[in-house]
């Protein structure tokens, strides 16, 4: 599993003065996905989710949102939450809230801030 420890010893062969791009990934990523997905994972399937995306990356691409999505991986297997719906029309609405915020869903269709309800049931 890749590590800031092994990130350290990487960066060793740099110079404090030298310019890099970077981008870093970590498990309040793969949280926030999952949230935006409607998953719940745990801290460790969070970090076999970074280890799959660490190991699969795309030299050409990089690391992006949809490079997460091993939720459903046979030896991940995290929970899926029913969708978060909008109490008025019955669209899905999406959870605007970030990691460390509490959530915050919007509906497009009606153009507000809703108190979701969460169903499988699909509103005729
Ligand atoms: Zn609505």
């Amino acid at each position: 599993m890749p590590t800031i420890k092994e990130l350290k010893q990487d960066l060793a062969s740099y110079k404090d003065e030298d310019v890099v791009a970077y981008a870093l990934w970590g498990v309040a990523d793969v949280f926030q996905r999952a949230r935006e997905l409607r998953y719940k994972c745990t801290k460790e399937q969070a970090e076999k989710i970074l280890e799959r995306v660490h190991d699969n990356q795309d030299c050409e691409y990089g690391i992006t949102w949809p490079s997460l999505d091993f939720f459903d991986a046979e030896d991940i297997n995290c929970e899926k939450l029913p969708p978060a719906k909008c109490p008025f029309c019955g669209d899905e609405v999406e959870d605007q809230g970030q990691f460390d915020d509490p959530s915050s869903y919007y509906c497009w269709k009606c153009q507000k801030e809703v108190e979701p309800v969460f169903s499988q049931e699909v509103k005729a």
